[in-house]
């Protein structure tokens, strides 16, 4: 999964570039989600989940044809694009709107350092050129890990050289050998020694459950810590 940003001043056609950008890539046939950052509150006035969230749910899920998940705070971006691997396999997240992150993007305005191009969205006239660019220039979740098995001694550098266009595809995710902890989202190194403790712990306790027709490939444990209230 590959993560593009739409980037640029208010009224400067950043929606119009995300619905060129998921139709190109849609229509390349890769599978594409995207995420909006906002301001404004996402409600939905008068409904019935609009009551369940103001009588003091937290989270609010709704299920029909569709499906939605409202979640009662502010996500950080590596939270929410984890949540969205989890719910569905995509290939691409289109991002609109969240300006400072470290992935990919293209602007309509101003540039910044992960800026891989410029563009005017309603004078766009080669969007394959600009797909196929994405394709090449963008990149996965990066773990922070700085493990420095991409060839590059940090992952801030990965992301430099990627955006220019200078360096190869990597799965970050494929980085840990044995085990990745994860502490509210963020990655934290284990050395080699607890990756392996911590594995053989976990597929100790997997193998004494009744699992005889499940080929394991990855094994997920999410610790839940009791909130202070
Ligand atoms: S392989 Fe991934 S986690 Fe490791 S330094 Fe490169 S970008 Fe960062």
């Amino acid at each position: 999964m590959k993560i593009v940003g739409v980037t640029g001043t208010k009224n400067t056609g950043k929606t119009t570039l995300v619905e060129k950008i998921v139709e190109g890539l849609s229509g390349e046939g890769y599978h594409v989600a995207t995420l909006k950052h906002s301001h404004k509150s996402f409600d939905f006035p008068g409904r019935d989940t609009d009551r369940h969230r103001k009588a003091g749910a937290e989270i609010v899920a709704g299920s029909g044809r569709e499906t939605f998940i409202l979640v009662d705070r502010e996500m950080d971006f590596d939270e929410i694009i984890a949540a969205i691997d989890i719910l569905d396999s995509v290939d691409f997240i289109v991002v609109e709107g969240f300006e400072s992150m470290e992935y990919a993007n293209i602007s309509t305005s101003t540039p910044n350092e992960f800026t891989v191009k410029v563009v005017d969205p309603f004078k766009l006239e080669d969007v394959d050129e600009l797909i196929a660019i994405i394709k090449k220039r963008s990149y996965g979740l990066l773990q922070g890990l700085d493990c420095g098995k991409c060839g590059f001694e940090s992952c801030r550098e990965f992301a430099a050289a990627k955006v220019r266009g200078d360096a190869d595809e990597v799965d970050c995710r494929s980085q840990p050998d044995r085990a990745l902890l994860k502490i509210n989202g963020k990655p934290v190194p284990l050395n080699p020694f607890v990756q392996n403790f911590v594995s053989k712990a976990v597929l100790g306790m997997v193998d004494a459950l009744d699992t005889e027709n499940l080929k394991i490939e990855k094994v997920d444990l999410i610790i839940k810590c009791q909130r202070n209230r």
